[in-house]
């Protein structure tokens, strides 16, 4: 395995990266989460993006994660919006409440079903039924850019991966222009999954969701929640580390400049980091990467 990915030996090898955090609970959390920003942040990040947590329970969180990040930070905010449990109006509100302090891009979301993922799921009967009629709604209300999931590993609730690349085309139809996949490991599947989404002619940017591990029992209880897979290899990995932090860190660390340098030697130039709200391993794959705070996405050189 070659420790550095082609373009990284003339300069970074990466065309846009992403941040996703989760709006804080505490105000502890809230010092975590805006020391990981200002740690972040001066990578240069396209744009950084804040969760809705399940079923709207986060909705005055998010938003006033967003409305600190458009007030202290030159950062591009990207807010996430489901629409499960709401109605319209309801969905409405949030969505202007977003134009209103400034935020131009949505990750138009369905939402897990209201008793959790692997439940049935049922529309609010004053809701928006579909994720795609969500970004119907949101482009009523304005000229947002707008980012949607994707499911390299087929989502739960979708009778098969064709039938969820069918939701895809759906989504794109209604405006997407970006897709942002579930985070995965086996890259192999992530490239199955691009090609049948380029057969079909689909042709928006989907963009890898990287997780890097901070707690691997975690990541697999929430792997098994939602349909991601988690390969032995990766077990292997981690075994025996659950008390020992500081070796599992250089692991995760390790295994997801991996992750991360095949699928840029395979091509791909676009990356989400999942940080659950934690810049150290992060800024130690984007720091392998190439990315430095004082040289933000220098393009490499010809
Ligand atoms: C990048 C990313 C960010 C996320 N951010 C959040 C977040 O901030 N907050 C949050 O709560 N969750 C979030 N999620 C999780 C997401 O809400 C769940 O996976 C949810 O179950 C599906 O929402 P979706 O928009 O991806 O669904 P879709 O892609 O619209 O649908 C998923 C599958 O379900 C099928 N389906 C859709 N609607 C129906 C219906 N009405 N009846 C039957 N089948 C249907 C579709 O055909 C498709 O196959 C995120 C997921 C990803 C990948």
């Amino acid at each position: 395995m070659t420790f550095l990915p082609r373009a990284s030996r003339s300069g970074s090898p990466f065309r846009s990266v992403s941040f996703e955090f989760f709006p804080p609970k505490s105000a502890e959390m809230e010092a975590t989460l805006w020391s990981s920003i200002e740690r972040l942040a001066p990578l240069g990040p396209t744009f950084v993006s804040v969760t809705y947590g399940a079923g709207g329970s986060t909705r005055e969180r998010t938003h006033a994660t967003l409305t600190r990040l458009v007030r202290e930070t030159a950062l591009k905010p990207a807010a996430h919006l489901t629409c499960v449990a709401a109605t319209r109006e309801e969905v409405d509100e949030v969505v202007e409440g977003y134009r209103d302090i400034g935020v131009r891009h949505i990750v138009a979301l369905r939402g897990d079903p209201v008793a959790g993922p692997g439940t049935p799921y049922a529309p609010h009967p004053g809701g928006y039924a579909t994720s795609w009629d969500l970004i119907a709604g949101i482009r009523e209300i304005g000229d947002f850019e707008i980012s949607v999931s994707a499911y390299p590993e087929k989502h739960p609730d979708a009778a098969s991966l064709d039938a969820d690349i069918d939701a895809l085309q759906r989504k794109v139809d209604a405006g997407a222009t970006r897709a942002i996949t579930q985070f995965f490991f086996d890259n192999d599947v992530f490239f199955r999954f691009l090609d049948k989404v380029q057969a079909r002619g689909i042709d928006i940017p989907i963009v890898p969701g990287i997780v890097p591990v901070q707690n691997f029992k975690q990541t697999a209880g929430f792997a098994a929640r939602t349909g991601a897979s988690v390969p032995a290899w990766l077990a292997a990995r981690f075994e025996g580390l659950d008390d020992d932090v500081q070796t599992r860190k250089l692991v995760a660390a390790a295994v997801a400049a991996e992750q991360v340098i095949d699928l840029i030697d395979r091509g791909v130039e676009d990356f989400h980091f999942y940080t659950m709200n934690r810049a150290d391993l992060v800024y130690a794959v984007c720091h392998l990467l190439g990315m430095r705070a004082d040289r933000p996405l220098q393009r490499a050189a010809a």
